[in-house]
């Protein structure tokens, strides 16, 4: 027997449900779950049912090998023998687990973190990781630095602390970097088309990586003499070592991607040029690199850097020393990675003035902390009015206190000055670091598209696209100075739209999918459990180089802590793009269709095929299909 599909034309489905009807009788689901399901969605119906994924997302999260892919149909199989329904309660939170865990919902890029830190536990890291990286390329990189909304929103947390997910994410990513063999995903059959990247930060990269598996002929094209981005040019490496980001750079380098350094997109190569070279599609991901600044008096004194520039400057191996007394303006990322390096580099007292509370900081408070450690002092509700200069050298600046606004309707409070509160600190040297904005020198005259009043790219939300259709735009560039893991999730939308745009399919189909959160996790079977700490270098030592301070987790321990993961969804719905597996009060094991395969043996036909008015039902040889009715995600 060859390959079975099964194919459902929603333009011509007119939401009569025979098909779920039909499916239930003939399994004798009764009132339990539907394996075929019709949901109303203006203006069309959208039938979700099992696309039998080549990758079968599902087969791979699942812990208990429950879920198989037979290789002979295509057909993924679920064995209820082994499935245990990811500790689905009868009656009570069954229905729920239908819905997607919170940790997946809130990371940007939808990874499906259950699954990964379910198979951990049972010690399938080979497995978990492959599953990441159905979302991410970098999770050695995102085990560091990301910013985790995963572990915010984490449902453990209401029993007592969320899982430490990222580390374990770090945990399982390293012993990959460390393996004999990496995991490398499979490539399809080589394209014609080829692509070109500006910019090689996480949304270049994970665009590259994409499409390099779609067998796309991709070149990156990056200005500095580094690849990374703010990998490797903002994020200093005692917070994200350089042989990491290069280990994770590699692979895509592996995967047949051609990178550029050195070469400026609008400057030394144009869009134009690139065009009648024979790229076919752009993606712009040239990121925030520019400071904003402060522009007050005294900005162009000696002695006044752009935290971006004084990173920039250390990261490629030319530290400035600045001087004893350092004072760094700003709350976010740029200020603190910058206060700490200086630290590193010999400036003892080195202080950040903020001008909100530390409630509002910007910074993830594991940073804030490790920055007080190492004897940074933090002065809130304060702001320079002007630096004061000696020779054309700064060597004071002039603040002035602050206070919060009552809450706006927004319930955000703005800080205000407070008159007659002015006071003056001896500087050395002052960095700035209090926002970015990108560079477009890349857009010539004849590209079409447009920026925001931010001076952001303008493009479709959903697709990414500019008002050039073969101009795509992401991380950074679209969003402002963000965050790696958003880079990294808009790298993979641009990918599947390009994909999609150069093979003439709708770049919007069955891509809003909107995930809703499960509300009521199951928590009376789990006790409480301290969360793993993570091990970091002393401070004293740490003060005195850029070695990494975290230390990361054993495999004892990120076992340990994955056990904490109290499954609040089930494995295979958060693997599955399509929302199929189906879970409801009555029935605590996943059901889903098997393409009726038995019956192809016998010649016969499935009920949900069999009657379907509107003939929107394709089943059998998916290379009998009409080309072009379904794109999955
Ligand atoms: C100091 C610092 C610390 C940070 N810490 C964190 C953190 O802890 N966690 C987190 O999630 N995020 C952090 N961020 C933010 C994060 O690094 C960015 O959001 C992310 O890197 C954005 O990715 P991107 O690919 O959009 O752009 P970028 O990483 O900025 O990459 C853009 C690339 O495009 C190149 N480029 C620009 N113009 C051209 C052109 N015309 N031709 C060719 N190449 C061009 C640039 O040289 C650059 O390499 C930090 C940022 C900084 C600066």
């Amino acid at each position: 027997m060859g390959q079975v599909s099964l194919l459902f034309n929603e333009y011509d489905c007119m939401g009569c449900h025979a098909c779920e009807i039909a499916c239930k009788q003939e399994h004798g689901l009764g009132i339990g779950p539907r394996v075929v399901r019709v949901l109303e969605r203006a203006p069309l119906f959208k039938p979700l049912f099992c696309h039998h994924c080549e990758d079968a997302p599902c087969a791979l999260s699942c812990p208990e090998d429950a879920i198989t892919k037979d290789p002979k149909t295509g057909v993924v199989l679920l064995d209820g023998e082994k499935c245990n329904g990811c500790d689905a309660v009868p009656g009570k939170s069954g229905a729920e687990k239908q819905e997607t865990s919170s940790c997946k919902v809130e990371c940007p890029a939808h990874i499906d973190v259950q699954g990964y830190v379910n198979l951990a536990v049972k010690g399938k890291f080979q497995e978990a990781l492959q599953l990441i990286k159905l979302a991410s390329p970098f999770p050695s990189i995102c085990g560091r630095v990301c910013h985790h909304p995963c572990e915010s929103a984490c449902s453990r947390d209401q029993i007592d602390e969320p899982v430490a997910i990222h580390s374990i994410e770090r945990f399982l990513a390293d012993l990959d970097l460390n393996a004999d063999k990496r995991y490398m995903p499979g490539i399809r059959d080589k394209k014609e088309e080829k692509v070109a990247i500006i910019g090689s930060g996480p949304a270049g990269l994970t665009c590259a990586y994409y499409l390099a598996q779609e067998g796309y002929n991709v070149t990156i094209f990056e200005k500095a003499p580094v690849l990374g981005g703010m990998l490797t040019t903002g994020i200093p490496s005692y917070r994200l070592p350089r042989e990491i980001v290069e280990a994770e750079i590699q692979l895509i380098r592996d995967m047949g991607v051609s990178m550029k350094t050195g070469v400026e997109v609008g400057k030394d190569i144009t869009i134009p040029q690139l065009r009648k070279e024979g790229c076919k599609a752009f993606f712009i991901a040239n990121g925030a690199q520019e400071c904003i600044g402060l522009g007050i008096e005294g900005e162009g004194l000696d002695g006044v850097y752009s935290g971006l520039d004084y990173l920039r400057q250390v990261n490629l191996g030319n530290p400035v020393r600045l001087g004893e007394n350092i004072a760094v303006i700003g709350g976010g990322n740029v200020a603190l990675d910058a206060a700490r390096s200086a630290r590193r580099l010999g400036s003892p007292n080195a202080s950040i003035i903020y001008r909100r509370s530390l409630e509002e900081i910007p910074s993830r408070p594991e940073e804030i902390a490790e920055c007080q450690e190492e004897g940074i002092s933090i002065n809130t509700l304060a702001q320079p009015v002007r630096f004061i200069g000696k020779n054309g050298r700064v060597k004071a600046m002039e603040c002035i206190k602050m206070q919060l606004t009552e809450p706006d309707e927004s319930g955000r409070r703005s800080p205000e000055p407070l008159p007659g509160s002015e006071f003056t600190i001896e500087v050395d040297a002052v960095i700035t670091a209090l926002g970015q904005e990108s560079d477009w020198a890349c857009l010539t005259p004849e590209c079409v598209c447009t920026l925001t009043e931010w001076g952001t790219m303008n493009v479709d939300t959903l697709t990414l696209q500019s008002d050039d259709p073969d101009i795509f735009a992401g991380g950074d560039a679209v969003r402002g100075s963000q965050s790696v893991i958003e880079a990294i999730a808009d790298g993979r939308q641009a990918a599947i739209s390009i994909d999609r745009y150069l093979s003439g399919q709708d770049l919007r189909l069955g891509r809003d999918r909107a995930f809703k959160a499960i509300t009521e996790p199951q928590k009376e079977k789990y006790d409480p459990a301290a969360r793993a700490q993570m091990p970091r270098l002393e401070p004293k030592k740490r003060v005195k180089n850029f070695n990494e301070v975290q230390k990361g987790f054993t495999a004892e321990v990120a076992v340990q802590e994955a056990k904490r993961c109290i499954s609040c969804g089930t494995c295979c719905v958060q693997a599955c793009s399509y929302d199929v597996m189906q879970f409801n009060h009555e029935v605590t094991k996943a059901v889903k269709c098997d393409l009726c395969v038995d019956k192809r043996g016998r010649n016969e036909i499935p009920a949900c095929y069999a009657i379907c008015p509107t003939r929107c039902i394709f089943w059998g040889d998916p290379k009998k299909f009409p080309i072009g009715i379904y794109q999955g995600l």
